[in-house]
């Protein structure tokens, strides 16, 4: 190589190593540009519970269910009734005096009353679910609530039958010592030294101690019910496995058909009033892991006492304030969550197994129980509960045999 002609070689060099250079940064200013979107915060849809993806085949049971109104107004009409009786019932101010005024709109609302009633317990979804963390039943912490009275006429049908089905993450809540119960059917009974009586303290304190069960058991949703719900696991899972347990999501029917205020005595003096909607307890509601740790504050270690002796109101509205009015999460209206305030024979029978809970109603008035056809007559099955029992799990050794169907 001729050294004469470095500087020359080395000019050509410098000015192709500054044209590299330019070209270089641009193209790396275009990349920057390019990836400025990736580099976003994510944004506050992460909260939001948003039910997952679920293919559903075409059949797959009333899909209107989405779009029906938050409650029908039997419902709401019977459960104020209740709810009248309740306060009655508890000592101090009634709730009709807590309760400013109701009316039927609600701002905060708008379309989650449709994502929310979803229908998860429709038939055919769960092989869709494209899920990445599969929900199995064990991550499922299911509170019975019960009273020493009812541990024979009511919670021996339940631990025969569907709690069978769920015996580690069902726990009993109730307020008088059985041991023979216990032994004889292995279940998590709970007492909770609570009074039996049925006023609001006594309710609102087994649902403090049913809360801070559920928190130390590390499981991802809360479920409660009375001891007067079947619930129908498979369902259950379907339609908790739509939404993710660390989003703030509260499931429910709502009591009335409309939100209800009360007089805000927590963050204020009582002089303003808040409007909330809440799940009715006597259908059972869920909650999810993040948002009850969320209600910690005015739920855990007794704090849920005094929070409904401030607003004085009962167990499952108390449950309904500190979420909807508190921490301003919105309650996600459900209907197949069910209680005994709603004309059950009305449920549709071939949509009967798809519900999430059902329940029964009094004897002493009118036979109020889902129309449903098995192994069990009325007579020996009054609840229908067995027979709903025998159509999920067949195999269970109780449940009669099918007989072979013979063509006439
Ligand atoms: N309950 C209770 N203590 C009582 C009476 C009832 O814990 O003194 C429970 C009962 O076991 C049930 C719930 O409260 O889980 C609702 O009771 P019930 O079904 O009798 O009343 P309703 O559904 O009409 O409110
Ligand atoms: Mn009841």
């Amino acid at each position: 190589m001729n050294p004469l002609h470095w500087p020359v070689r080395m000019h050509i060099a410098s000015v192709g190593v500054s044209k590299f250079c330019f070209l270089f940064s641009l193209a790396f200013c275009g990349l920057l540009l390019l990836l400025i979107p990736a580099f976003q915060p994510p944004t506050r849809q992460v909260d939001l519970p948003q039910p997952r993806p679920q293919v559903r085949s075409a059949s797959s049971g009333p899909s209107h269910h989405a779009r029906v109104p938050a409650a029908s107004v039997h419902a709401g009409e019977t459960d104020s009734a209740t709810w009248r009786n309740r306060s009655s019932a508890g000592q101090g101010g009634s709730i009709e005096n807590e309760v400013v005024r109701t009316d039927n709109h609600n701002p905060k609302r708008g379309t989650d009353s449709k994502r929310g009633a979803l229908p998860g317990g429709q038939g055919g979804g769960r092989s869709g679910s494209k899920s990445r963390d599969l929900l199995e039943l064990r991550d499922i912490f299911i509170a019975v609530k019960t009273t020493r009275k009812y541990h024979k006429s009511r919670l021996e049908l339940l631990i025969k039958t569907w709690i069978s089905q769920a015996k580690e993450q069902t726990y009993i809540f109730t307020d008088g010592e059985d041991k023979e119960l216990r032994m004889r059917t292995g279940a998590n009974i709970i007492n909770t030294n609570c009074s039996a009586a049925h006023t609001r303290q006594a309710l609102c304190c087994k649902m403090s101690v049913e809360y801070d069960k559920f928190i130390e058991s590390q499981k991802k949703w809360f479920c409660h019910v009375d001891d007067d719900n079947y619930v129908i696991l498979p369902s259950l899972l379907q339609l908790l496995s739509s939404y993710h347990h660390s989003q703030d999501v509260y499931l429910g029917r709502p009591s009335l058909d409309h939100p209800i205020e009360a007089a805000e005595r927590v963050k204020s003096d009582g002089s303003v009033s808040v409007k909330f909607w809440f799940a009715t307890g006597g259908a059972g509601f869920c909650i999810s892991r993040g948002l009850a740790l969320k209600m910690s504050p005015w739920a855990s270690l007794g704090n849920f006492i005094s929070t409904a002796e401030k607003i004085r109101l009962p167990d499952d509205c108390t449950i309904g304030y500190i979420i909807e009015a508190l921490l301003e999460v919105t309650l996600t209206h459900t209907h197949l969550f069910h209680s005994h305030l709603e004309n059950l024979q009305k449920l549709p029978t071939d949509t009967v197994l798809e519900q999430v809970t059902l329940s029964y109603g009094g004897f002493e008035n009118r036979r109020n129980v889902v129309s449903i056809v098995g192994g069990f007559s009325l007579a020996e099955d009054p609840t229908r509960f067995k027979t709903v029992h025998c159509l999920l799990y067949a195999d269970t050794d109780w449940c009669p045999k099918l007989k072979p169907h013979h063509k006439n």
